[in-house]
């Protein structure tokens, strides 16, 4: 019996019921505020950190100068080591409730842990689970149980299908609201940060009706790399792209070498805007 779309998903994942593509045209659609994600092409960008109201303020009337309604950002930053910045915290959640209300924006933000859930569910539009939360099982099982929509990040460790199943345990407590995020994964290739999984984004676009977003900066690691990125996805046919961004990139304090200015965004945009799939 055929239980999904395509037909031929690996023996291991074939229960997943929920991620999968039920027909060809199956997608999930998700509305928030007066947006929508799985529809057209969206641009979510911002500084990976909030360093202060005002650049975030700064990046948020940039994007509605250009006619982007997503805004990103951490509060909390899970960082790889323990001597790096390690944002705002709880006064980062307020300037982005404050923010993102006033701007009418989409905010996107990390979830550092199961404890933080209840404070963010109110200040924040979309809650992220970082690659190193996507098989936090207790913690994607209470993501299942809030209004939000949940963007999962895909862990440099893991398989698509693992991606999905772990997307299947929030579907499973009742939220249909998940969007996932490729951001490079782990191979032999250390030129840059990680090595950004094209094909595997493209496929997992065939086999569930989620929206996958692209996030080339973790990916990349390198400023350089992100707009001829920023090109090869538009013309992947994902459903967006999410960059890190900031006014002063050298002074970012969180993973600078990657950050795009405002100029360079701009660019961005009105390339992939040039870039028509059909
Ligand atoms: C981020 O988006 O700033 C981030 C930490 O990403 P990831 O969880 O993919 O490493
Ligand atoms: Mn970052």
């Amino acid at each position: 019996m055929i239980k999904s779309y395509p037909e031929i998903i690996s023996k291991t994942f074939d229960d997943l019921k929920l991620v999968l593509k039920k027909n060809k045209a199956d997608k999930q659609i998700i509305k928030i505020k007066d947006k929508l994600i799985g529809e057209d092409f969206i641009y979510i960008l911002g500084p990976c950190a909030i360093e202060n109201k005002e650049m975030y303020e700064n990046t948020a009337k940039f994007l509605i100068k250009h006619n982007i309604g997503f805004i990103r950002g951490g509060a909390h930053k899970l960082r790889t080591t323990p001597y790096t910045y390690e944002g705002l915290g709880n006064k980062g959640l307020d300037i982005i409730k404050e923010i993102s209300d006033k701007y009418k924006l989409v905010s996107f933000s990390e979830v550092p842990g199961e404890d933080e859930i209840d404070i963010m569910k109110d200040k924040v539009d979309v809650l992220v689970v970082g690659a190193r939360n996507m098989q936090n099982v207790s913690m994607l099982k209470k993501l299942g149980k809030v209004k939000n929509p949940i963007m999962l990040k895909r862990s440099p460790g893991a398989t698509i299908m693992e991606l999905l199943a772990s997307a299947e345990f929030i579907l499973n407590e009742g939220n249909p609201n998940v969007i996932l995020c490729e951001r490079g994964i782990r191979t032999f290739e250390t030129h840059n940060r990680y090595t950004l999984d094209l094909a595997g984004a493209i496929a997992l676009k065939n086999i569930t009706k989620l929206p996958v977003i692209i996030d080339p900066s973790h990916a990349a690691g390198r400023r350089e790399l992100i707009l001829p990125l920023a090109r090869s996805i538009k013309a992947s046919g994902v459903d967006g792209i999410m960059v890190e961004m900031h006014e002063n990139p050298e002074k970012a304090q969180s993973d600078k070498m990657q950050a795009i200015d405002f100029k360079e965004a701009e660019r961005m945009v009105s390339d992939c805007e040039k870039i028509k799939l059909y």
